[in-house]
Protein backbone atom coordinates (compact mmCIF):
# COMPACT_ATOMS: atom_id res chain seq x y z
CA UNK A 1 0.00 0.00 0.00
CA UNK A 2 2.63 1.99 0.90
CA UNK A 3 6.44 1.28 0.23
CA UNK A 4 8.16 4.65 1.21
CA UNK A 5 9.06 3.41 4.84
CA UNK A 6 9.23 0.62 7.33
CA UNK A 7 5.60 0.10 9.02
CA UNK A 8 4.63 2.95 10.93
CA UNK A 9 7.10 4.99 9.96
CA UNK A 10 6.00 6.54 6.73
CA UNK A 11 4.20 10.20 7.06
CA UNK A 12 0.95 8.44 5.36
CA UNK A 13 1.03 5.95 8.26
CA UNK A 14 1.49 8.72 10.78
CA UNK A 15 -1.37 10.90 9.54
CA UNK A 16 -4.05 7.75 9.24
CA UNK A 17 -3.05 6.59 12.70
CA UNK A 18 -3.36 10.24 13.59
CA UNK A 19 -6.92 10.70 12.34
CA UNK A 20 -7.91 7.06 13.43
CA UNK A 21 -6.33 7.27 16.50
CA UNK A 22 -8.66 10.18 17.25
CA UNK A 23 -11.76 8.24 16.52
CA UNK A 24 -12.15 9.65 13.59
CA UNK A 25 -13.45 8.06 10.02
CA UNK A 26 -10.82 8.11 6.96
CA UNK A 27 -10.73 5.84 4.24
CA UNK A 28 -9.34 6.23 0.51
CA UNK A 29 -11.50 7.16 -1.92
CA UNK A 30 -11.77 7.97 -6.01
CA UNK A 31 -9.24 7.10 -8.80
CA UNK A 32 -6.29 5.71 -6.43
CA UNK A 33 -8.67 2.71 -5.18
CA UNK A 34 -10.17 2.78 -8.84
CA UNK A 35 -6.58 2.24 -10.64
CA UNK A 36 -5.34 -0.01 -7.92
CA UNK A 37 -7.73 -2.82 -8.60
CA UNK A 38 -7.07 -2.47 -11.75
CA UNK A 39 -3.80 -3.48 -11.37
CA UNK A 40 -2.39 0.16 -11.28
CA UNK A 41 -0.15 1.61 -8.97
CA UNK A 42 1.33 5.05 -8.16
CA UNK A 43 -1.61 7.34 -7.78
CA UNK A 44 -2.24 10.16 -5.34
CA UNK A 45 -4.37 8.96 -2.84
CA UNK A 46 -7.22 11.00 -2.13
CA UNK A 47 -9.29 10.52 1.21
CA UNK A 48 -12.88 10.92 3.10
CA UNK A 49 -13.27 11.63 6.33
CA UNK A 50 -15.46 12.61 8.84
CA UNK A 51 -13.62 15.14 10.70
CA UNK A 52 -14.14 18.97 9.79
CA UNK A 53 -11.61 20.36 7.22
CA UNK A 54 -10.04 22.41 10.08
CA UNK A 55 -9.63 19.18 12.14
CA UNK A 56 -7.96 17.18 9.51
CA UNK A 57 -5.29 20.67 8.81
CA UNK A 58 -4.84 20.88 12.53
CA UNK A 59 -3.80 17.06 12.85
CA UNK A 60 -1.79 17.34 9.83
CA UNK A 61 0.24 20.30 10.96
CA UNK A 62 0.61 18.69 14.03
CA UNK A 63 2.36 16.02 12.75
CA UNK A 64 4.42 18.93 10.58
CA UNK A 65 3.13 18.41 7.31
CA UNK A 66 3.17 20.90 5.19
CA UNK A 67 -0.74 21.81 4.59
CA UNK A 68 -3.09 23.84 1.84
CA UNK A 69 -6.78 24.20 1.17
CA UNK A 70 -7.40 23.29 -2.20
CA UNK A 71 -10.85 24.24 -2.29
CA UNK A 72 -11.89 26.78 0.01
CA UNK A 73 -15.83 26.22 -1.31
CA UNK A 74 -15.75 22.68 -1.15
CA UNK A 75 -13.46 21.64 2.64
CA UNK A 76 -10.75 19.87 0.70
CA UNK A 77 -7.79 19.85 2.74
CA UNK A 78 -4.22 18.89 0.52
CA UNK A 79 -1.71 17.99 2.94
CA UNK A 80 1.86 16.40 2.03
CA UNK A 81 2.56 12.96 2.85
CA UNK A 82 6.02 11.15 1.78
CA UNK A 83 6.03 13.61 -1.34
CA UNK A 84 2.57 13.14 -2.63
CA UNK A 85 -0.15 15.73 -2.21
CA UNK A 86 -3.27 13.95 -0.75
CA UNK A 87 -6.75 15.57 -0.92
CA UNK A 88 -8.53 15.04 2.36
CA UNK A 89 -12.16 15.65 1.82
CA UNK A 90 -14.94 15.56 4.98
CA UNK A 91 -17.81 13.45 4.16
CA UNK A 92 -20.14 15.30 1.64
CA UNK A 93 -24.22 14.98 2.47
CA UNK A 94 -26.70 17.59 3.62
CA UNK A 95 -26.74 16.67 7.65
CA UNK A 96 -25.67 19.42 8.31
CA UNK A 97 -24.51 22.59 7.77
CA UNK A 98 -21.21 23.38 9.69
CA UNK A 99 -20.88 26.33 10.93
CA UNK A 100 -17.04 26.34 10.08
CA UNK A 101 -15.33 28.46 7.85
CA UNK A 102 -16.31 26.68 4.63
CA UNK A 103 -19.40 28.14 3.77
CA UNK A 104 -20.52 26.54 0.31
CA UNK A 105 -20.67 22.93 1.78
CA UNK A 106 -22.80 20.53 3.58
CA UNK A 107 -21.02 18.22 5.41
CA UNK A 108 -22.44 14.38 5.80
CA UNK A 109 -21.75 11.75 8.70
CA UNK A 110 -21.45 9.15 7.23
CA UNK A 111 -19.57 7.64 4.28
CA UNK A 112 -22.65 5.93 2.93
CA UNK A 113 -23.67 9.86 2.19
CA UNK A 114 -20.37 10.32 0.82
CA UNK A 115 -20.45 7.86 -1.45
CA UNK A 116 -24.12 8.18 -2.59
CA UNK A 117 -22.67 11.63 -3.93
CA UNK A 118 -19.98 10.24 -5.81
CA UNK A 119 -20.17 10.10 -9.89
CA UNK A 120 -19.67 6.71 -11.34
CA UNK A 121 -19.94 3.08 -9.43
CA UNK A 122 -16.33 2.83 -9.91
CA UNK A 123 -15.33 5.78 -8.18
CA UNK A 124 -17.18 5.16 -5.47
CA UNK A 125 -15.66 2.13 -3.66
CA UNK A 126 -13.71 3.35 -0.48
CA UNK A 127 -10.73 1.40 1.18
CA UNK A 128 -9.76 1.40 4.33
CA UNK A 129 -6.12 2.67 5.09
CA UNK A 130 -4.66 0.46 7.64
CA UNK A 131 -6.26 -2.95 6.47
CA UNK A 132 -7.46 -2.18 3.48
CA UNK A 133 -11.11 -3.53 3.98
CA UNK A 134 -13.19 -2.37 0.80
CA UNK A 135 -16.96 -0.85 0.94
CA UNK A 136 -18.54 -1.03 -2.10
CA UNK A 137 -22.43 0.20 -1.95
CA UNK A 138 -23.00 0.06 -5.46
CA UNK A 139 -20.90 -3.01 -6.95
CA UNK A 140 -18.32 -0.76 -8.54
CA UNK A 141 -16.23 -3.93 -8.44
CA UNK A 142 -18.66 -6.05 -10.24
CA UNK A 143 -18.44 -2.71 -12.96
CA UNK A 144 -14.96 -2.48 -12.72
CA UNK A 145 -14.79 -6.41 -14.12
CA UNK A 146 -17.40 -5.44 -16.73
CA UNK A 147 -15.19 -2.35 -17.61
CA UNK A 148 -18.81 -0.61 -17.58
CA UNK A 149 -18.95 3.03 -16.05
CA UNK A 150 -22.33 3.39 -14.77
CA UNK A 151 -24.02 6.43 -12.24
CA UNK A 152 -24.15 5.80 -9.05
CA UNK A 153 -28.11 6.33 -8.33
CA UNK A 154 -30.83 7.97 -10.79
CA UNK A 155 -28.64 8.53 -13.58
CA UNK A 156 -30.49 11.30 -15.53
CA UNK A 157 -31.26 13.46 -12.09
CA UNK A 158 -27.36 12.98 -11.51
CA UNK A 159 -26.27 14.64 -14.55
CA UNK A 160 -29.08 17.34 -14.08
CA UNK A 161 -27.46 17.63 -10.58
CA UNK A 162 -23.78 18.17 -11.90
CA UNK A 163 -23.76 18.18 -16.01
CA UNK A 164 -19.57 17.85 -15.82
CA UNK A 165 -20.23 14.11 -15.09
CA UNK A 166 -20.95 13.76 -18.24
CA UNK A 167 -18.00 15.36 -19.55
CA UNK A 168 -16.00 13.04 -16.60
CA UNK A 169 -17.76 9.81 -18.12
CA UNK A 170 -16.70 10.51 -21.63
CA UNK A 171 -13.26 11.12 -20.21
CA UNK A 172 -13.20 8.27 -18.21
CA UNK A 173 -14.33 6.63 -21.54
CA UNK A 174 -10.98 7.80 -23.15
CA UNK A 175 -8.69 6.69 -20.36
CA UNK A 176 -9.90 3.64 -19.14
CA UNK A 177 -11.41 2.27 -22.44
CA UNK A 178 -14.14 1.62 -20.34
CA UNK A 179 -18.14 1.23 -22.24
CA UNK A 180 -20.84 3.23 -20.54
CA UNK A 181 -23.90 1.27 -19.17
CA UNK A 182 -27.02 1.63 -21.10
CA UNK A 183 -29.14 3.77 -18.81
CA UNK A 184 -26.62 6.11 -18.09
CA UNK A 185 -25.44 6.52 -21.78
CA UNK A 186 -29.24 7.38 -22.64
CA UNK A 187 -29.18 9.54 -19.40
CA UNK A 188 -26.04 11.44 -20.90
CA UNK A 189 -28.11 12.00 -24.37
CA UNK A 190 -30.72 13.55 -22.75
CA UNK A 191 -28.89 15.96 -20.26
CA UNK A 192 -25.96 17.39 -22.95
CA UNK A 193 -27.74 20.63 -23.42
CA UNK A 194 -27.04 21.31 -19.76
CA UNK A 195 -23.41 21.31 -20.74
CA UNK A 196 -23.86 24.80 -21.93
CA UNK A 197 -24.26 26.48 -18.03
CA UNK A 198 -20.61 24.59 -17.32
CA UNK A 199 -17.39 27.56 -17.54
CA UNK A 200 -15.13 26.97 -20.23
CA UNK A 201 -12.15 26.18 -18.38
CA UNK A 202 -13.20 23.23 -16.60
CA UNK A 203 -15.03 22.17 -20.28
CA UNK A 204 -11.62 22.72 -21.36
CA UNK A 205 -10.05 20.70 -18.80
CA UNK A 206 -11.82 17.66 -19.37
CA UNK A 207 -11.53 18.01 -23.41
CA UNK A 208 -7.93 17.95 -22.65
CA UNK A 209 -7.87 14.46 -20.26
CA UNK A 210 -10.29 13.04 -23.23
CA UNK A 211 -7.62 13.66 -25.82
CA UNK A 212 -4.95 12.63 -23.90
CA UNK A 213 -6.60 9.46 -22.61
CA UNK A 214 -5.30 6.14 -24.14
CA UNK A 215 -8.36 5.25 -25.96
CA UNK A 216 -9.43 8.73 -27.66
CA UNK A 217 -11.29 7.50 -30.92
CA UNK A 218 -13.78 6.08 -28.46
CA UNK A 219 -14.42 9.23 -26.88
CA UNK A 220 -14.54 11.05 -29.28
CA UNK A 221 -17.00 8.98 -31.07
CA UNK A 222 -18.95 8.94 -27.66
CA UNK A 223 -18.60 13.32 -27.69
CA UNK A 224 -20.74 12.44 -31.16
CA UNK A 225 -22.99 10.11 -30.11
CA UNK A 226 -24.93 11.58 -27.05
CA UNK A 227 -24.81 15.45 -28.24
CA UNK A 228 -21.82 16.28 -26.53
CA UNK A 229 -20.03 17.41 -29.48
CA UNK A 230 -22.63 20.10 -31.23
CA UNK A 231 -23.04 22.03 -27.48
CA UNK A 232 -19.30 22.21 -26.33
CA UNK A 233 -17.62 22.17 -29.88
CA UNK A 234 -20.18 23.27 -32.35
CA UNK A 235 -17.16 24.67 -34.61
CA UNK A 236 -16.85 20.50 -35.12
CA UNK A 237 -20.37 19.45 -36.03
CA UNK A 238 -19.97 20.54 -39.93
CA UNK A 239 -17.31 17.75 -39.78
CA UNK A 240 -19.92 14.99 -39.43
CA UNK A 241 -21.26 13.55 -42.67
CA UNK A 242 -19.21 15.90 -44.60
CA UNK A 243 -18.38 13.19 -47.06
CA UNK A 244 -15.10 12.91 -48.87
CA UNK A 245 -13.50 11.55 -52.15
CA UNK A 246 -11.78 8.34 -53.12
CA UNK A 247 -8.40 9.15 -51.40
CA UNK A 248 -10.58 8.78 -48.21
CA UNK A 249 -12.11 5.89 -45.93
CA UNK A 250 -14.49 8.34 -43.92
CA UNK A 251 -16.02 11.39 -44.00
CA UNK A 252 -14.41 14.12 -42.35
CA UNK A 253 -15.31 13.39 -38.96
CA UNK A 254 -14.54 9.95 -38.98
CA UNK A 255 -11.08 10.81 -40.98
CA UNK A 256 -10.80 13.62 -37.62
CA UNK A 257 -11.43 10.61 -34.95
CA UNK A 258 -8.74 8.09 -36.67
CA UNK A 259 -6.19 10.67 -37.30
CA UNK A 260 -6.15 11.74 -33.25
CA UNK A 261 -6.25 7.87 -32.65
CA UNK A 262 -3.18 7.28 -34.90
CA UNK A 263 -0.88 10.32 -32.58
CA UNK A 264 0.37 6.45 -30.20
CA UNK A 265 -0.19 6.70 -26.77
CA UNK A 266 3.21 8.03 -24.83
CA UNK A 267 4.62 9.77 -27.85
CA UNK A 268 6.52 13.26 -27.25
CA UNK A 269 3.97 16.24 -27.07
CA UNK A 270 0.96 13.81 -27.22
CA UNK A 271 -1.47 17.10 -25.95
CA UNK A 272 -0.43 19.43 -28.36
CA UNK A 273 -0.27 16.64 -31.43
CA UNK A 274 -3.82 15.54 -30.68
CA UNK A 275 -5.45 18.60 -30.62
CA UNK A 276 -3.78 19.24 -33.91
CA UNK A 277 -4.76 16.15 -34.72
CA UNK A 278 -8.77 17.39 -33.63
CA UNK A 279 -8.92 20.08 -35.76
CA UNK A 280 -6.51 19.68 -39.04
CA UNK A 281 -9.19 19.25 -41.53
CA UNK A 282 -11.70 22.10 -39.45
CA UNK A 283 -11.78 24.29 -42.72
CA UNK A 284 -12.67 21.06 -45.30
CA UNK A 285 -16.78 21.39 -44.65
CA UNK A 286 -16.10 25.31 -45.03
CA UNK A 287 -14.15 24.96 -48.82
CA UNK A 288 -15.44 21.55 -50.20
CA UNK A 289 -16.21 22.21 -54.26
CA UNK A 290 -16.78 20.01 -56.74
CA UNK A 291 -13.46 19.71 -58.90
CA UNK A 292 -13.68 19.29 -62.69
CA UNK A 293 -13.80 15.69 -62.40
CA UNK A 294 -16.90 15.54 -60.26
CA UNK A 295 -15.33 14.46 -57.11
CA UNK A 296 -15.22 16.59 -54.20
CA UNK A 297 -11.83 18.98 -53.69
CA UNK A 298 -11.07 20.89 -50.72
CA UNK A 299 -8.79 23.24 -51.83
CA UNK A 300 -6.78 25.47 -49.13
CA UNK A 301 -8.89 23.81 -46.16
CA UNK A 302 -6.04 23.85 -44.59
CA UNK A 303 -4.93 27.71 -44.68
CA UNK A 304 -9.17 27.85 -43.69
CA UNK A 305 -8.81 25.32 -41.05
CA UNK A 306 -5.73 27.24 -39.87
CA UNK A 307 -7.72 30.53 -38.97
CA UNK A 308 -10.94 28.42 -37.92
CA UNK A 309 -8.56 26.47 -35.09
CA UNK A 310 -7.22 29.28 -34.02
CA UNK A 311 -10.63 31.26 -33.17
CA UNK A 312 -11.40 28.09 -31.88
CA UNK A 313 -8.69 26.98 -29.58
CA UNK A 314 -8.80 31.15 -28.42
CA UNK A 315 -12.21 30.66 -27.68
CA UNK A 316 -11.47 27.33 -26.11
CA UNK A 317 -8.67 29.27 -23.51
CA UNK A 318 -6.11 26.96 -24.72
CA UNK A 319 -2.60 29.21 -23.86
CA UNK A 320 -1.74 31.69 -26.30
CA UNK A 321 1.33 29.45 -27.27
CA UNK A 322 -0.83 26.06 -27.53
CA UNK A 323 -2.98 28.13 -30.10
CA UNK A 324 -0.30 29.30 -32.21
CA UNK A 325 1.71 25.76 -32.45
CA UNK A 326 -1.58 23.84 -33.38
CA UNK A 327 -2.16 26.57 -36.19
CA UNK A 328 0.70 27.14 -37.44
CA UNK A 329 0.62 22.51 -37.61
CA UNK A 330 -2.83 23.18 -39.44
CA UNK A 331 -1.77 25.18 -41.98
CA UNK A 332 1.33 23.41 -43.01
CA UNK A 333 -0.34 19.39 -42.75
CA UNK A 334 -0.21 19.35 -46.22
CA UNK A 335 3.24 20.58 -47.12
CA UNK A 336 4.71 18.12 -48.99
CA UNK A 337 8.81 18.30 -49.32
CA UNK A 338 11.02 16.54 -52.07
CA UNK A 339 12.36 14.05 -49.70
CA UNK A 340 15.26 13.72 -52.08
CA UNK A 341 15.88 17.26 -51.96
CA UNK A 342 17.62 18.59 -48.87
CA UNK A 343 16.71 22.18 -49.72
CA UNK A 344 13.38 21.28 -49.75
CA UNK A 345 13.41 19.79 -46.96
CA UNK A 346 15.50 22.46 -45.15
CA UNK A 347 12.25 24.68 -46.33
CA UNK A 348 9.44 22.67 -45.23
CA UNK A 349 11.94 22.66 -41.39
CA UNK A 350 12.00 26.05 -41.17
CA UNK A 351 8.49 26.64 -41.87
CA UNK A 352 7.43 24.61 -39.15
CA UNK A 353 8.84 26.88 -36.55
CA UNK A 354 10.55 24.60 -34.56
CA UNK A 355 7.87 22.29 -35.06
CA UNK A 356 8.75 19.65 -37.74
CA UNK A 357 8.52 16.57 -35.70
CA UNK A 358 4.97 17.86 -34.36
CA UNK A 359 4.27 18.23 -38.26
CA UNK A 360 5.79 14.83 -39.11
CA UNK A 361 3.95 13.27 -36.75
CA UNK A 362 0.71 14.44 -37.98
CA UNK A 363 1.34 13.95 -41.39
CA UNK A 364 1.77 10.51 -40.65
CA UNK A 365 -1.46 10.62 -38.34
CA UNK A 366 -3.44 11.79 -41.27
CA UNK A 367 -2.18 9.39 -43.70
CA UNK A 368 -3.20 6.49 -41.40
CA UNK A 369 -6.90 6.23 -42.92
CA UNK A 370 -5.99 7.56 -46.05
CA UNK A 371 -7.13 4.79 -48.99
CA UNK A 372 -3.17 4.80 -49.90
CA UNK A 373 -0.06 4.22 -47.79
CA UNK A 374 2.39 6.99 -47.61
CA UNK A 375 4.37 5.21 -44.41
CA UNK A 376 7.58 5.39 -46.79
CA UNK A 377 7.76 8.86 -47.46
CA UNK A 378 7.08 9.57 -43.90
CA UNK A 379 9.62 7.69 -43.00
CA UNK A 380 12.20 8.96 -45.06
CA UNK A 381 10.76 12.80 -44.63
CA UNK A 382 11.58 12.18 -40.65
CA UNK A 383 15.31 10.80 -41.65
CA UNK A 384 15.83 13.68 -43.80
CA UNK A 385 14.26 16.38 -40.96
CA UNK A 386 16.97 14.49 -38.03
CA UNK A 387 20.02 14.68 -40.41
CA UNK A 388 19.35 18.12 -41.88
CA UNK A 389 18.52 19.28 -37.72
CA UNK A 390 21.69 17.31 -36.85
CA UNK A 391 24.10 19.27 -40.06
CA UNK A 392 21.90 22.50 -40.94
CA UNK A 393 20.82 23.29 -37.09
CA UNK A 394 21.85 27.36 -37.56
CA UNK A 395 20.88 27.76 -40.92
CA UNK A 396 17.29 26.48 -40.33
CA UNK A 397 17.15 29.42 -37.04
CA UNK A 398 17.29 31.76 -40.62
CA UNK A 399 14.75 34.60 -40.00
CA UNK A 400 13.74 37.38 -41.99
CA UNK A 401 15.31 40.09 -42.02
CA UNK A 402 12.37 42.17 -41.99
CA UNK A 403 9.81 42.04 -39.39
CA UNK A 404 5.76 42.02 -39.90
CA UNK A 405 5.52 45.70 -39.06
CA UNK A 406 8.68 46.17 -41.33
CA UNK A 407 6.86 45.02 -44.39
CA UNK A 408 3.71 46.68 -42.95
CA UNK A 409 5.50 50.03 -43.21
CA UNK A 410 6.80 49.39 -46.50
CA UNK A 411 3.42 48.69 -47.82
CA UNK A 412 1.86 51.66 -45.97
CA UNK A 413 -0.85 49.06 -45.58
CA UNK A 414 -1.93 47.63 -42.00
CA UNK A 415 -0.74 44.59 -40.81
CA UNK A 416 -2.50 41.26 -41.55
CA UNK A 417 -2.62 37.91 -43.14
CA UNK A 418 -1.20 39.47 -46.16
CA UNK A 419 2.15 39.46 -44.62
CA UNK A 420 2.55 36.25 -43.41
CA UNK A 421 3.82 34.95 -47.76
CA UNK A 422 6.11 37.72 -47.83
CA UNK A 423 7.69 36.91 -44.67
CA UNK A 424 8.29 33.50 -45.48
CA UNK A 425 9.25 34.38 -48.69
CA UNK A 426 12.44 36.41 -47.13
CA UNK A 427 13.07 33.88 -44.66
CA UNK A 428 12.90 30.93 -47.64
CA UNK A 429 15.73 32.90 -49.42
CA UNK A 430 17.96 33.37 -46.41
CA UNK A 431 17.63 29.86 -46.09
CA UNK A 432 18.58 29.36 -49.21
CA UNK A 433 21.74 31.79 -49.27
CA UNK A 434 19.72 34.06 -51.22
CA UNK A 435 19.98 37.08 -49.15
CA UNK A 436 22.38 37.07 -46.67
CA UNK A 437 20.91 37.05 -42.40
CA UNK A 438 19.86 40.62 -41.42
CA UNK A 439 20.49 42.08 -44.76
CA UNK A 440 17.50 44.64 -44.51
CA UNK A 441 18.52 46.75 -47.78
CA UNK A 442 18.24 43.61 -49.77
CA UNK A 443 14.98 42.11 -47.36
CA UNK A 444 13.41 45.46 -48.92
CA UNK A 445 14.05 45.58 -52.04
CA UNK A 446 12.69 41.97 -52.62
CA UNK A 447 9.28 43.13 -50.63
CA UNK A 448 9.44 46.28 -52.57
CA UNK A 449 9.16 43.68 -56.11
CA UNK A 450 6.76 41.39 -54.52
CA UNK A 451 4.54 44.21 -53.96
CA UNK A 452 5.04 45.31 -57.21
CA UNK A 453 3.88 41.72 -58.75
CA UNK A 454 0.99 41.08 -56.48
CA UNK A 455 -2.34 40.26 -58.22
CA UNK A 456 0.06 38.89 -61.34
CA UNK A 457 0.00 35.60 -62.46
P1 LIG B 1 -8.42 11.11 -11.73
O1 LIG B 1 -7.68 11.53 -10.50
O2 LIG B 1 -7.74 10.16 -12.62
O3 LIG B 1 -9.05 12.26 -12.45
P2 LIG B 1 -10.51 10.48 -10.00
O4 LIG B 1 -11.60 9.49 -10.09
O5 LIG B 1 -9.64 10.47 -8.81
O6 LIG B 1 -9.67 10.29 -11.29
P3 LIG B 1 -11.01 13.22 -9.32
O7 LIG B 1 -11.45 14.36 -10.17
O8 LIG B 1 -9.67 13.26 -8.68
O9 LIG B 1 -11.16 11.91 -10.21
O10 LIG B 1 -12.13 13.04 -8.22
C1 LIG B 1 -11.97 12.15 -7.15
C2 LIG B 1 -13.29 11.46 -6.87
O11 LIG B 1 -14.26 12.43 -6.50
C3 LIG B 1 -13.90 10.73 -8.05
O12 LIG B 1 -13.37 9.42 -8.16
C4 LIG B 1 -15.36 10.74 -7.71
O13 LIG B 1 -15.66 9.75 -6.74
C5 LIG B 1 -15.54 12.09 -7.03
N1 LIG B 1 -15.95 13.15 -7.95
C6 LIG B 1 -15.16 14.04 -8.58
N2 LIG B 1 -15.87 14.90 -9.31
C7 LIG B 1 -17.17 14.57 -9.14
C8 LIG B 1 -18.41 15.08 -9.62
N3 LIG B 1 -18.45 16.11 -10.45
N4 LIG B 1 -19.54 14.47 -9.19
C9 LIG B 1 -19.51 13.43 -8.35
N5 LIG B 1 -18.39 12.90 -7.88
C10 LIG B 1 -17.22 13.46 -8.25
MG1 LIG C 1 -8.00 11.88 -8.37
Amino acid sequence: MNDSGEAGSSERERFVAAMLGAGHELWVVGGAVRDRLMGGTGKDEDFATSALPDVVEETAKALGRRVTVVGKRFGTIGVLLDGHWSEVTTFRGDSYSSGTRWPDVTFGTSLREDLERRDFTVNAIAEHPLTGELRDLFEGRRDLEAKLLRAVGEPHARFVEDPLRILRGIRFVSELGFAVEEETLAAMGRSTSLLATLSQERITAELDRLLCGSFPAEGLELLRETGALAVILPELAPMVGCEQNRFHKYDVWGHTVATVGAIPNGTENLRLRRWAALVHDLGKPYVRHTKPSGEWGFYAHEKEGAERAEALLERLKLSRKDVQAVSLLVRRHMDRPNVEERRSVRRFMSRSEGHWDDLVALKRADNASHTYDDREYHDALQAMCDQVAEEDGEALRAQSPLSGDDIASIAGRPPGAWIRPLKERLSAMVLDGEIEAGDRVEGERVVRVMLSNEGKP
